[in-house]
């Protein structure tokens, strides 16, 4: 048991599957009462029931749209409504739409930015009212080792880097509520997200894998479990001094072929 994890309140965006999931996971195995928020209602409220049912939590699934305002707003309230307030906010939810500068359509570059960095501004500012409230919170939003330059990845490498400019700026405005804001940058982690691209490269997803973990000093690539350990670390009040970091997490100092 974690110190993350005493009556806390903990929303995962993007958290049906990927990642987020395995943050949703972790969280309730922690013992925090966990909202799931994903797009699609029903795949959030299973993906809740699964997780309650592997860990004995209390999980609650939701459909919410992270890019939109009236969406975001009501989806923290039916949170706050049932747990009494929010402690733990993790910004996951994400897209790619990769391609070339000329060949990328204005419409993927915004639902890429839009996703990115609208969602995790709107998520954020609708759950910091009830942490600022409490003078307790724990803000951990995820970038991605693309921010630092990712061939075709233009839109998805400007938002990750801008997530990396609004967690300091964050850290700054609300560590005077005692609410630490920091930012978990991957590298290459093998999800849903992951495999799409392998396929689109015309490689199995294993082919694919075994391809980028020769690139990876630690001679692997990441799984989802490697993230959720790192956001427990961050909401863990023992890491209270930990603020405003961006933390890379590739398997290695290598730090530019993202996922
Ligand atoms: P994933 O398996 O594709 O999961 C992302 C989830 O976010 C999906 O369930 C997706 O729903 C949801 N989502 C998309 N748009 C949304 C919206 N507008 N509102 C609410 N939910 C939305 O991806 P992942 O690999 O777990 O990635 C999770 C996060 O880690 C993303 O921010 C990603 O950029 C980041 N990341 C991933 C890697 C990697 O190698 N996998 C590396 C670095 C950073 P739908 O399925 O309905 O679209």
């Amino acid at each position: 048991m974690n110190s993350h994890s005493t009556n806390r309140t903990a929303v995962i965006t993007g958290a049906a599957r990927g990642i987020g999931r395995a943050i949703a996971e972790k969280f309730a195995a922690d013992g925090c009462h966990v909202a799931v928020i994903d797009l699609d209602a029903a795949q959030s409220k299973q993906t809740a029931a699964e997780i309650s049912d592997q860990t004995g939590a209390d999980v609650i699934g939701l459909g919410c749209d992270v890019s939109d305002r009236e969406s975001v707003d009501a989806a923290m309230e039916a949170v706050s409504a049932r747990y009494g307030t929010i402690d733990i906010l993790v910004n996951n939810a994400g897209v790619t739409r990769d391609n070339l500068i000329h060949k990328l359509p204005d419409d993927d570059w915004d639902l890429v930015i839009g996703v990115h960095l609208r969602g995790t501004f709107l998520c954020t500012s609708s759950a910091q009212r009830y942490m600022v409230d409490r003078r307790y919170g724990k803000i951990v939003n995820i970038s991605s080792t693309s921010a630092l330059g990712n061939r075709a990845q233009l839109n998805y490498s400007t938002a990750k880097a801008g997530i990396q400019g609004f967690t300091r700026t964050l850290a700054l405005e609300l560590g005077r509520f005692n609410i630490n804001v920091n930012c978990i940058a991957p590298g290459f982690i093998d999800t849903e997200m992951t495999r799409a691209t392998a396929l689109r490269l015309g490689f199995s997803p294993e082919e694919y894998m075994a391809q980028r973990a020769k690139g990876i000093a630690i001679g692997r690539v990441g799984v989802p479990a490697d993230v959720a350990h790192l956001a427990a670390f961050l909401c863990d009040d023992n890491a209270s001094y930990v603020n405003g970091q961006v933390i890379y997490l590739s398997g290695g100092p290598e730090t530019r072929r993202g996922g």
